[in-house]
């Protein structure tokens, strides 16, 4: 359901993906780990339409993301076909970005309204229940400043799976958080990724946690994939040496 295919990102001199091939199945549940500035939010933020990409084509849902189709050639994207794709993917960030000056509910009612169509107790009650999923079921009148961390992100995944995305991707979720309200947080995205049609993408450093949900671990270092396979493999057996040395200095 994602393809990067030969991918690059340059910020000016610097060269963050370089030739990147990477996949990611429909409902496969991957974790992305690597050492800071390696590229794992780019690849993220590429996906959600907030950096460019240099070379190569992005596929998502077998579209091509950042190109459209013109004939059998591929020409840069519209905004109205970005806005299109934009609608796969829901993101949840390390800070939590919900709307400051807008209720609990109303942060997860008002994309669903305005982007959806949806009507207004349509969009209420689909934010009702997923309130309910991520235990905050009594919260919905607050305000985003009367919530701990830990709500604020519960909430922040609940906005997001408002859209109905087909994706979700996480990028750091739990790193801004005290220590004691992360298991709140992971335990949401663990249930997450017991649903089989959702597809996930996450960039985390709590290697416990990545081994536990994903599918498929994959380690980047210098703008490329360098080794890939099931948590049990790549955490007690990698093959590579920049991995074993990675894990080693994390873990
Ligand atoms: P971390 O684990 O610290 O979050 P990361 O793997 O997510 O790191 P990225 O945020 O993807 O790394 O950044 C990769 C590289 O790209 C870094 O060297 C960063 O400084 C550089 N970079 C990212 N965004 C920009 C930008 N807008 N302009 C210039 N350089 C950037
Ligand atoms: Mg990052």
């Amino acid at each position: 359901i994602i393809k990067f295919d030969s991918v690059g990102k340059r910020f000016g001199a610097i060269t963050v993906l370089d030739d990147l091939d990477f996949e990611v199945a429909n409902g496969e549940k991957v974790t992305i780990i690597g050492p800071s500035g390696s590229g794992k939010s780019t690849i993220l933020r590429i996906l959600m339409t907030l950096e460019t990409i240099s070379d190569g084509v992005v596929y998502v849902a077998g579209e091509p993301l950042w190109h459209e189709r013109r004939g059998d050639a591929l020409v840069p994207a519209s905004e109205a076909h970005l806005r299109e794709m934009r609608r796969h993917l829901g993101m949840v960030f390390q800070s939590f970005n919900l709307f400051p000056h807008m209720s609990v509910l109303r942060n997860l009612t008002e994309a669903p309204v305005r982007v959806l169509g949806l009507s207004k107790s349509e969009a209420r009650d689909r934010a009702r229940e997923l309130l309910d999923m991520v235990g905050l079921a009594d919260q919905a009148e607050k305000f985003p400043h009367q919530l701990s961390g830990g709500q604020q992100q519960r909430v922040a995944i609940a906005r997001a799976l408002a859209m109905r995305p087909r994706i979700m991707l996480f990028d750091e979720p739990t790193s801004a958080l005290d220590p004691e309200l992360v298991g709140e947080v992971q335990a949401v995205i663990r249930r997450l990724a017991e649903e089989h049609d959702l597809t996930m993408l996450l960039v985390t450093h709590e290697m416990r946690f990545a081994r536990e949900i994903s599918d498929r671990v994959c380690f980047i270092d210098g703008g490329r994939i360098r080794e890939q396979g099931p948590p049990e493999e790549l955490f007690t057996d990698p093959k590579e040496e920049r991995t074993r040395d990675f894990l080693q200095a994390v873990l």
